[in-house]
């Protein structure tokens, strides 16, 4: 475990903060991105008192490292999180796990609420590196004020013609011309263009994972090509 300052921390969503890192001293560790990191709550000495996994949303170019946070009612660590102002010291443990973006030429990336994180952290990778992946991803919110990386995420589908960014929403509350509803085997089959060539990358509600997994097999993608990340 390193220790980490709070460098910013602002609200995105009503619920959901965004978070970044930098190290006390030293270099940031190097990640794949979609990789996760332990963050650690530290008493007084130092020590860890409190830890959960949190996937990392930044570039691995980033001199610091960026977290996405729903903040859960009665949650132990994330109510503690949220009064966490800039300046305090964190612990983080990584990088962990098999979600980091492999050089598969097709990418399918899906995901549901924060489970957006590790998406960000690919999509912010493949944009800059200008790397010739194509990649879809199909993205699932609640209403439009809970899209998270809203604005990014157009900025990235401009500017990259290999990155199709498809945001559904599971409710309207405001005019949107975008797609509507959970995501879907349909929704998926008319954004791929043969479903059996990717490679996917599935995140968010174990729920949501079970079925994405389910439409992508009936798609007739490879078990073998899909990765999975899921919480909550
Ligand atoms: C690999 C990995 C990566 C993760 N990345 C992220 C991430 O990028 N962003 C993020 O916000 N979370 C992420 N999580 C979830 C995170 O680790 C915590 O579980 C979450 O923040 C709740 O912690 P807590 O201590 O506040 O709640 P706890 O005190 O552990 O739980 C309180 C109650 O809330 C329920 N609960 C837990 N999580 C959720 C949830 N998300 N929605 C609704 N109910 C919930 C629990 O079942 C429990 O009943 C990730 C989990 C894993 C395994």
């Amino acid at each position: 475990m390193q220790h980490f300052r709070l460098v910013y921390s602002e609200l995105m969503t009503s619920d959901v903060y965004v978070l970044r890192l930098e190290p006390l001293s030293g270099q940031l560790f190097s990640f794949s991105p979609g990789q996760f990191a332990f963050l650690h709550l530290l008493d007084p000495s130092g020590s860890s008192s409190l830890k959960r996994p949190y996937s990392i949303s930044s570039d691995p170019a980033s001199k610091y490292l960026e977290f996405c946070i729903k903040i859960v009612p009665g949650g132990q660590f994330t109510s503690k999180l949220s009064s966490m102002s800039v300046g305090s010291i964190l612990g983080v443990e990584g990088p962990l796990g098999h979600f980091g973006l492999s050089d598969a030429s097709n990418c399918c990336f899906l995901a549901g609420g924060t489970g957006v994180a590790p998406m960000m952290s690919m999509l912010r990778f493949v944009s800059r590196t200008k790397s010739n992946q194509n990649v879809v991803f199909i993205y699932s919110a609640k209403n439009s004020d809970s899209i998270l990386y809203s604005s990014e995420m157009d900025r990235i589908s401009k500017e990259s013609p290999n990155i199709k960014i498809v945001v559904t929403l599971t409710q309207q509350l405001t005019p949107w011309t975008g797609e509507l509803g959970r995501i879907s085997k349909e929704l998926m089959a008319k954004n791929l263009s043969d479903p059996k060539i990717y490679s996917y990358w599935m995140c968010g509600p174990l729920e949501m994972i079970k079925s994405f997994k389910q439409y992508a097999s009936e798609l007739g993608a490879d078990p073998k090509k899909m990765k999975f990340e899921g919480w909550g």
